[in-house]
């Protein structure tokens, strides 16, 4: 089934553990690594996914302030308060969900497993398309022994990992059916139990689980991993439109105007050359070719949408976007009254601080088209960092 014709997916991730094993006062999903909280590392992982309806922690009462700090401007559904079993956490996490979202598909997450790719959630989401759970499954790398030293085949056996996918009405009936069973200590387990197949997709050993204090130093020097900077360069022209207009559309916010721009979408020239940069820093091409004016489906489009597109590009190619600096060439409208607004509105599509956005605009002392006010045109460059 294609992407598009996915159902809608809903993240819950079980953080209302204490992490005891650490030994560590401050529980491990709140420790912070490379100066961000674990959850807020393993969230992350997840807000770029297609067809995401909402992502939703499940937290311990007592760690109320960790969670606001971890998610401080995440737009997440609110938390559920976890239980005394992991089990029991799920299954209240699970209690949020409508009858309307049971064919929907969750994917359960531990908070304590950071490296997560978007590739492999991916391919989790392929599989659960066909069939009803999918589980990510490491392949065991080292000799297994029993007590005796009697080898055990490890061909035959995988390491259970998360994210799991189910159909949510699905996951839900299995915790009712072993409600009272203390055995599990996974969600994909639970339906299996209720004689259902889970696929299992094979997942990297680099998606472990900060488990142990040894667990958070690992987990620290894969952080400190080195990585590259690239620096992508937009340009975008649109000219004005003849007909008469209220307001113009720039840089995701709208500006009162008597001229508006023509385009085959909003004509947002800023995020038109935001959208190219961000192409540029992964030799993806550019906005025509990803967005092409003789598709229908991008008439009147709101140019978010080829950020975003642009972002979910570069994020699963693990790209970490540091800044972005835009310069706008227009005689008119003024953007300084609203430049404000616009560099808020900026730093939330891209995720970044607002020191981190750059916003400048010059006339062109009346030369040229852009003089002549038949249009505008804005240049943008960004800055993202990649693994080596
Ligand atoms: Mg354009």
């Amino acid at each position: 089934m294609s992407k598009e014709g996915r159902q809608g997916i809903h993240v819950l991730i079980a953080a209302a553990g204490s992490g005891s094993r650490t030994g560590l006062s401050t529980p491990k999903q709140y420790r912070r690594i490379g100066g961000k909280m674990v959850l807020r590392h393993t969230i992350e992982k997840f807000i770029d996914l297609q067809g995401l309806k909402s992502i939703r922690v499940i937290i311990a009462p007592e760690h109320a302030a960790l969670y606001r700090e971890a998610v401080q401007g995440l737009d997440l559904a609110p938390p559920v308060l976890g239980a005394k079993t992991r089990k029991q956490s799920v299954y209240n996490g699970l209690s949020a969900f409508t009858r309307a979202e049971y064919d929907d598909t969750v994917l359960i997450h531990d908070a304590a497993r950071p490296f997560v790719s978007l590739s492999s959630i991916e391919h989790l989401l392929g599989a659960v398309q066909n069939g009803n759970a999918a589980t990510l499954a490491a392949p065991v790398a080292d000799t297994l022994v029993d007590q005796e030293y009697k080898i055990i085949d490890r061909e035959k056996y995988s390491a259970v990992q998360t994210p799991q996918a189910f159909r949510i009405g699905l996951l839900k009936q299995a915790h009712e059916a072993f409600k009272n069973d203390d055995r599990f200590t996974d969600d994909a387990g639970i339906v299996a139990a209720l004689g259902e197949i889970v696929t299992l997709v094979p997942g990297t050993r680099d998606n472990f689980k900060i488990t142990t204090a040894e667990d958070m130093m690992m987990a620290e020097r894969l952080l400190a991993a080195p990585r590259e900077t690239r620096t992508g360069f937009g340009y975008d022209v649109h000219a004005f439109d003849p007909a008469p207009a209220e307001k113009i559309r720039l840089g995701g916010i709208d500006i009162p105007h008597p001229k508006k721009l023509l385009g085959h979408s909003d004509a947002d020239v800023i995020l038109h050359a935001l959208t190219d940069a961000l192409l540029g820093t992964i030799g993806e091409g550019d906005i025509g070719q990803l967005f092409p004016p003789s598709d229908m489906k991008w008439k009147n489009a709101n140019s978010e949408l080829f950020v975003k597109e642009a972002m979910r590009r570069v994020h699963h190619k693990s790209g970490h976007i540091i800044h972005a600096d835009i310069t706008l060439l227009a005689e008119a409208p003024k953007i300084g009254p609203h430049r404000e607004k616009m560099i808020a509105r900026l730093a939330s599509m891209l995720g970044l601080d607002a020191d981190r956005i750059g916003l400048k605009a010059t006339t062109m002392e009346g030369l040229g088209f852009i003089g002549r006010q038949e249009g505008i045109s804005a240049q943008c460059v960004v800055t993202v960092t990649f693994p080596t």
